[in-house]
């Protein structure tokens, strides 16, 4: 089995993961109430998609 001859250093190891970032979503306003929401979603406040409701807001509280 292939050994690594030294141990990793923090820097190294660090340097490594450099490239581990998780990328920033990107966001869009609901063309309906104005909220920000994910492109291609339905709108989480107002459940609206495609200028037309689509899911019951509130449907669960109220
Ligand atoms: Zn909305």
């Amino acid at each position: 089995m292939a050994v690594p001859k030294k141990k990793t250093s923090k820097s190294r190891r660090n340097m490594r993961r450099s490239h581990h970032a998780l990328p920033t979503s990107s966001y869009a306003e609901c063309k309906n109430c104005g909220e920000l929401k994910r492109p291609h979603h339905v709108c989480g406040s107002c459940g609206h998609y495609d200028q037309r409701e689509v899911v019951q807001s509130g449907a669960t509280a109220a």
